[in-house]
């Protein structure tokens, strides 16, 4: 079996924190297996955890339109969440809940090996770039982690409650769009 595919296997049955008691499904991450990007967002939401994948409600036909005006198709891509489980209620993860549930999202990226990373909000974002920083001001701005290259971008769960966010969006969604084409032009030309 491969990586990926082990992995997920060993998610669906996961019990590592409370939300296991209270999830109806663990939504693992869907996608290319070898994708060059790796979208991060933070939890499943009540659609997801219905159905079982990830940006499956209303912000995920924002991200969706975003992909599709950088010309990425999602399924050249791959995209999981902090959290593989719904928190009641839609509430923030914890503290523990993501620490507990981190090894899935690093064995993804390891299997996965994306040149590019993009962490969607806040709790994505501080996995890569520590606590104290927050998205409004690291969208859009590249760094390095571990030999890829991160791009922060908004939530797109942020755009349904404030419009004005969607240029910006899809400004970042191009950017993600050219920096993993630059990423892939440099390890074929190497
Ligand atoms: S949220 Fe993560 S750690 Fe908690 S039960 Fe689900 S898969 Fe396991």
């Amino acid at each position: 079996m491969d990586p990926l595919e082990e992995l997920h296997r060993g998610a669906l049955a996961c019990r590592r924190c409370a939300l296991a008691k209270t999830r109806g499904r663990v939504v693992f991450g869907s996608g290319h297996a070898g994708a060059s990007i790796l979208l991060i967002g933070e939890a499943p939401g009540a659609n997801e955890d219905r159905g079982g994948l990830p940006f499956i409600g209303q912000a995920g036909k924002l991200l969706d339109r975003a992909l599709a005006e950088a010309a990425l198709r999602r399924e050249d891509l791959y995209i999981a969440n902090v959290l593989k489980c719904r928190p009641p209620g839609n509430r923030n993860p914890k503290r523990d809940e993501i620490e507990q549930c981190r090894p899935w999202l690093e064995g993804q990226i390891e299997a996965i090996d994306p040149g590019v990373i993009v962490p969607m909000g806040n709790f994505a974002l501080k996995l890569f770039a520590g606590a104290s920083i927050t998205i409004g001001k690291a969208r859009g701005k590249r760094f390095g982690h571990g030999g890829r290259a991160v791009l922060p971008i908004y939530h797109p769960a942020a755009l349904l409650y404030n419009r004005s966010l969607l240029p910006l969006f899809h400004e970042d969604m191009r950017s993600v769009a050219a920096l993993a084409a630059c990423t892939e032009q440099g390890a074929g030309g190497g």
